[in-house]
């Protein structure tokens, strides 16, 4: 196991298109740091640089004392689990989880020990015999996990592991990779553009847009105080409400809506202020609020997500289903709720 240090390090495409624009992160040793964002934010050349598969332009890629910047994949001890699994097919299951072993030439004892541990780990015993091309994607998934653990690296790289199965199973196999992670304490760093399995994975996100961090925290950090408004709707589901709105004699005001004091003194103008759905209420009868226009209803079960109107601008409320509906509703949340943004920059108000 080992620490993996990112100091400054950049990606310049064909010498003009800059993927990733210096990047620095301290990825402790044993720690799941899993890299999310958009479509073409970096997050895949990222891994790939310290993985190997991709030169760095710029700035250094340590795994433990060792920088890596000039080394072959197979010299940096690190195990990468793709999103096609990248299965041999004409390979049973034992010899998919054996081959890299048998390659380094491994004694045949402690080949079949390790494969005998990665399958009972991983549920795969009735398989060994079995070719890819008659496994479920999930066991496919499982035989992929099984060759990164055999060869017992300092760390694991995953891109988009799971992105190839239902979404049942992905849930699953999310739970099993932690569990294994945790069990086998390999730092590891994860790629994915889905926020849910980003929050769930991780003990830290590390949120990328256009090549460079927005913000590094916990699930909850990130999630509770977002960084800039471009974490506050990429972080939760639904997507935080961004409202524009100007603070006036430190007052927060949307039309002629007061939504509360702006909890910093020295705001003023426009700001765009969050709230997020579960955060909104109705307000208590005769109690103040502010004026919501319904215009739809989606209803998930345990929970409505209710879309309206304020002064004009969208904001959706997730709502218990017992609370009763109606057309105009007046809306209250706690002060505690808001988050304020610098309208130009997107950046939190500390
Ligand atoms: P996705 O989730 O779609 O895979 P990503 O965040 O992983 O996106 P990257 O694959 O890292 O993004 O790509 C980052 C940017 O670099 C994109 O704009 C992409 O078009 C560009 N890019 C990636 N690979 C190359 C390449 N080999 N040559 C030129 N540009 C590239």
């Amino acid at each position: 196991m080992a620490t993996i240090t990112l100091d400054t390090v950049r990606k310049v495409y064909f010498g003009n298109f800059e993927a990733v624009k210096g990047v620095s992160i301290d990825i402790a040793d044993g720690e799941f740091i899993v890299l999310v964002g958009p479509s073409g934010c970096g997050k895949s050349t990222l891994l790939r640089m310290i993985a190997g598969l991709e030169t760095i332009t710029t700035g250094e890629v340590k795994i433990g004392d060792r920088v890596v910047n000039d080394l072959d994949p197979a010299d940096r001890d690190i195990a990468m689990v793709f999103q096609n699994y990248a299965l041999y097919p004409h390979m049973t299951v034992h010899g998919n989880l054996a081959y890299g072993l048998k390659n380094r030439r491994m004694p045949k004892q402690e080949i079949a020990e390790r494969v005998a541990e990665a399958a009972r780990m991983l549920q795969l015993e009735p398989y060994l015999d079995r070719k890819p091309r008659a496994l479920s994607g999930g066991q496919r998934q499982r035989v992929a996990m099984g060759r990164a653990i055999v060869r017992q690296p300092e760390a694991f790289l995953f891109d988009e592991p799971l992105s190839n199965l239902d979404a049942k199973l992905r849930v699953s196999m999310r739970g099993e990779i932690r569990q294994l992670q945790r069990r086998l304490g390999v730092t590891s760093v994860y790629v994915t553009h889905d926020q849910l399995e980003a929050m769930t994975l991780a003990d830290r996100l590390v949120v990328l847009n256009g090549g460079k961090i927005e913000q590094i925290g916990t699930p909850l950090e990130v999630y509770h105080s977002p960084a800039s408004t471009f974490v506050a709707s990429f972080i939760g589901s639904p997507a935080m409400n961004l409202i524009e709105a100007t603070v006036e004699a430190g007052e927060i005001r949307v039309g002629q809506s007061r939504l509360g004091p702006c909890p910093m003194p020295d705001v003023r103008g426009e700001v765009t202020v969050g709230v997020r759905a579960e955060d909104l209420r109705p307000a208590a009868l005769g109690g103040t609020g502010i004026p919501v226009r319904v215009t739809y209803v989606e209803e998930l079960g345990a929970q409505r997500l209710v879309h309206g109107q304020i002064e004009g601008q969208p904001l959706t409320m997730a709502l218990s289903p017992a609370i009763p509906l109606a057309d105009e509703m007046t809306v209250a949340f706690d002060a505690s709720a808001l988050h304020v943004f610098d309208k130009a920059t997107g950046e939190r108000f500390a």
